[in-house]
């Protein structure tokens, strides 16, 4: 059982798709229009997809950061993966996060992924 490939199945949240992976919007948003783009086969992580994957997934990113752009006007985006329980995974089906910035969100943004370490996040 997988909660992603039942919202894959049923078409749920949907915003778009494409021949191997689609996107939808994460129910627990670090930001307005925080998107989540997956693939449609069941891999538990990136190092499983196969070229093709990739290359569907990548087109999903650049179609849903214009989408954004359009409806959220964002100042920035970290597009990120975990890979792993000990990197932070907590659904094991494969989900790159694409989320939106906005100036201000946090009081200093220097650093943005090197926060996965909050301590080595400024350097
Ligand atoms: P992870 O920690 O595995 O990288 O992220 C899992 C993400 O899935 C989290 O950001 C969480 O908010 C999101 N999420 C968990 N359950 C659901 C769900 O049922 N539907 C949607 N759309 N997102 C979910
Ligand atoms: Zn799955």
């Amino acid at each position: 059982m997988c909660i992603f490939c039942d919202i894959i199945k049923e078409k749920r949240h949907h915003i778009h798709e494409n021949r191997l992976a689609c996107s939808f919007f994460d129910s627990y948003p670090v930001n307005p229009g925080h998107v989540l783009i997956v693939p449609k086969r069941h891999v538990k992580d990136y190092f499983e997809l196969t070229k093709e994957e990739k290359n569907e997934i990548d087109n999903e990113i650049i179609f849903l950061k214009s989408k954004l752009d359009d409806e959220f006007h964002p100042d920035g985006y970290n597009i990120g993966i975990n890979n792993g329980e000990a990197a932070g995974q907590t659904v094991f089906h494969l989900h790159v996060h694409l989320i939106p910035r906005y100036k201000h969100d946090v009081e200093n943004p220097k650093g943005g992924v090197r926060g996965v370490i909050p301590d080595k996040q400024r350097y």
